[in-house]
């Protein structure tokens, strides 16, 4: 159901019809020239044969910096998807299971299931602004838990927890003997600055350059574990995709030394859009105010009797916008991902015709 929403965006767009697409969960802006600059010239030198499971060994060490531990730690893996998924088939037998807090996002779930295990939820409320449940999470955690996953910011709802909230599951967990890993894809996005996680006893941190760098389709991420856990990812990726192209990972590098500054672009982007929303969202849906880039998960009027999906549906075919139905992200069917990417006029147009829409469903009924 929600893959028939995106193949009817494909459809129409084929046709000649414009879509404004608030369903991608990518930035629209692009890797620094210098960095592009940087790749090319590796890419034309010949940096571009088989190399190190691991990743570049300088690359290893200048994201071990940030995160206060060695070159040791860290792992580069083709985004840091891939890296969750050599985690989880590295921890999971079938029958365990794996705890994350809901909403989440999609692939998780679809993870543990390719590998046999279930994905238990954890499901927070809109109305305590989406704040860990420590209640339901002792409930959820049972002698076959391996892993917990914590990602803050979140997608789909781009709140991200207090560092006390963080520092309590991972305290909690650590007692339980359960692992947690830190998904910090958005953390560089998050609007008051919290610095890199400094990597800790009983955590993976997982980490990429497709989010604030702008770089999705270059497929560079890391992961940053104890050296056994390390090793073990390495033994992953050489069985798989031996590595990720050294080019890349030379762009990816020149990424790095430009951090502060790329990251305080797309946190200024991410905020003014997260301002856009608010000005046309505030008091028309109820939603929780995003702390980083680049989501709202508004939840549908309760006047309105379809779900997300007859919402996303009516949404591509009436006003040409695509979004992403709640179901996607666990039991939040009466909710809605939407994506600030794009133009500031796009957005802006966009989302007043879905506060639109949404007036006029809810009168219809
Ligand atoms: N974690 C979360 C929460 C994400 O939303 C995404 C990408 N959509 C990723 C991880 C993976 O990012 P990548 O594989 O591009 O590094």
């Amino acid at each position: 159901m929600i893959y028939d929403i995106i193949e009817k965006v494909y459809k129409l767009e084929k046709q000649g019809k414009r879509i404004i697409k608030l369903n991608v969960g990518e930035p629209d802006w692009l890797a620094e020239p210098s960095v592009i600059d940087a790749a090319t010239q590796a890419l034309r030198a010949g940096k571009a044969r088989y190399s190190s499971a691991a990743g570049e060994q300088e690359l290893r060490e200048a994201i071990a910096k940030y995160h206060s531990c060695e070159a040791k730690n860290v792992v580069i893996t083709p985004g840091c998807k891939f890296g969750i998924y050599a985690l989880l088939a590295l921890s999971l037998k079938p029958g365990d299971n794996a705890v994350a807090f809901a909403p989440y996002w999609t692939a998780y779930n679809l993870m543990c299931k390719q590998l046999g295990c279930q994905l238990k939820r954890v499901n927070l409320d809109l109305q305590k602004n989406f704040a860990p449940d420590f209640d339901a999470l002792e409930a959820a955690i049972d002698s076959r838990t391996r892993v917990v996953i914590m990602n803050s910011p979140n997608n789909p709802t781009s709140k991200a927890w207090s560092e006390a909230d963080e520092k309590r599951v991972i305290d909690f967990c650590r007692e339980k003997g359960v692992l947690v890993l830190a998904d910090d894809a958005y953390r560089d996005l998050c609007f008051t600055p919290r610095g890199d996680r400094p990597l800790g006893e009983g955590v993976v941190i997982a980490t990429t350059f497709s989010k604030a760098f702008g770089m999705t389709g270059w497929r560079v991420g890391s992961m940053l574990a104890g050296e056994e856990t390390i090793k073990k990812i390495v033994a992953f990726n050489q069985m798989t995709v031996t590595n990720v192209p050294v080019f890349l990972q030379i762009g990816a590098l020149k990424a790095l030394e430009m951090k502060a500054e790329i990251e305080a672009k797309a946190r200024a982007l991410s905020k003014k859009r997260a301002g856009i929303a608010a000005r046309i969202l505030r008091g028309k849906l109820a939603y929780a105010e995003p702390d980083a880039g680049f989501y709202v998960f508004p939840e549908l009027p309760a006047g309105i009797k379809g779900d997300g999906v007859a919402f996303a549906n009516a949404l591509v075919d009436e006003a040409g916008i695509a979004i992403v139905p709640g179901a996607a992200f666990g039991d939040y069917s009466r909710f809605f991902r939407l994506s600030l990417a794009g133009d500031d006029a796009s957005l802006e147009s966009a989302l007043r015709k879905i506060v639109e829409l949404a007036e006029r469903a809810e009168r219809a009924h």
